[in-house]
């Protein structure tokens, strides 16, 4: 690869915002700091994509559902390759689209006229500024922080019983065909981009968009979460491969993976605990292999029980695998994850009755092998 932003080397965020009308200057485009074409070659940037949108139909509650877009855009770039969302977010160019001419311009090119035409009822004036320049993006990253935990906040209080109607979500589908995250509300996309209220506002703005609603029906297994409406819906929609779906156990009919998964949740190789790796986790984990190499084997839209990937958030759920154990049954996780989800990971211990578990859970400088 030639040049890249992201992957826990660099900090890269992006954001889309509704701004007031005369904030926004319909197709501009500016640059903070350097272009693709003044950057060495296999370099990597620091680097921010802020989306700046108004549209008298446009509301806030749609921002998060126009900014995953952006994954799907920047992809249809030829050379260009984007996975991750939000703050852990990895973009890729090529040596060839490089040598081409793509630039970061480009990018603001590519967004305006896609979202535009995809949502041209909704925003009117799209603006987008790119930013490689570190110190501005370290300047930046606080704001993009408040808003995802914001968007995030809105679900407080609904749980998976309260509604009768869950989303899927087949905007990966071009990664893994046969793969259809379900949301719901207590369990996120597993880009952990998009929640169930932003599925929801996703099918209002876009009705036969990539988010449809999936009546659950009847319950099949509430400690497991399967229900005949889910079943037949991942069943239409993974070209017949997948038949049985439950949405709280990674050990049996757990849900596909695509491959943008903020975390993967494992089975230890003992079977009495699981352990949780993030993205950004370079170094081995107890299973004997790094995060890169058990990313191959649970992408791809094929269930592999034992093995799901999840949204970080989705970890502090009540829904995480409640049906082989839950929280409690996490024994590893990389320190960088354990203390950058340090609160949220305390209050879910405390719920459960457990304040000190946090410290329990052993991290790569306790050990990194199943046997430690
Ligand atoms: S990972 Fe899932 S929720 Fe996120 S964009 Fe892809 S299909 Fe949608």
């Amino acid at each position: 690869m030639s040049r890249q932003g992201g992957a826990a080397k660099t900090t890269t965020f992006e954001l889309l915002r509704l701004r007031p009308e005369d904030e926004v200057e319909d197709g501009r485009i500016t640059l903070i700091g350097k272009d693709v074409d003044e950057m060495d070659d296999g370099s990597s940037t620091a680097l921010a994509i802020i989306v700046d949108v108004y549209g008298k139909k446009m509301e806030e509650d749609f921002e998060g559902v126009l900014e995953r877009r952006i994954h799907q855009f920047i992809n249809y770039a030829e050379g260009a390759w984007h996975t991750g969302q939000r703050n852990l977010n990895w973009i890729r160019l090529s040596r060839s689209s490089v040598k081409a001419g793509l630039t970061f311009r480009h990018f603001g090119d590519i967004l305006i006229t896609k979202l535009k035409e995809e949502f041209g009822g909704l925003v009117s004036r799209i603006q987008v500024t790119i930013v490689t320049d570190k110190d501005e993006v370290q300047r930046l990253l606080p704001e993009a922080m408040e808003v995802y935990g914001r968007r995030d906040a809105r679900l407080a209080g609904l749980t998976d019983e309260s509604v009768d109607t869950w989303y899927t979500c087949s905007l990966c589908m071009s990664f893994a065909p046969d793969h259809i995250c379900v949301i719901t509300p207590e369990r996120m996309g597993l880009c952990g981009a998009l929640n169930w209220l932003d599925a929801k506002a996703s099918k209002e703005i876009a009705p036969t968009g990539p988010n449809q609603p999936i009546v659950k029906g009847e319950c099949i297994d509430p400690v497991k979460g399967q229900f005949a409406g889910v079943n037949e819906v991942v069943y239409e929609m993974s070209h017949h491969k997948i038949e049985r779906f439950n949405a709280y156990s990674l050990m049996e009919d757990p849900m596909t993976s695509c491959g943008c998964f903020e975390v993967i949740v494992a089975m230890a190789p003992d079977m009495q605990s699981v352990v949780v790796v993030n993205r950004e986790y370079p170094g081995m984990i107890p299973l004997g292999m790094k995060f890169s190499s058990l990313a191959g084997s649970v992408g791809g839209g094929k269930q592999t029980p034992g093995f799901i990937g999840a949204g970080r958030k989705y970890i502090t759920s009540r829904k995480f695998i409640s049906a082989d154990g839950g929280f409690l049954r996490i024994s590893w996780m990389p320190r960088e994850l354990k203390e950058s989800m340090r609160k949220a990971l305390d209050a879910r211990a405390r719920e459960l009755g457990e304040p000190d578990f946090v410290d329990k859970i052993a991290d790569e400088t306790v050990t990194t092998d199943a046997e430690g």
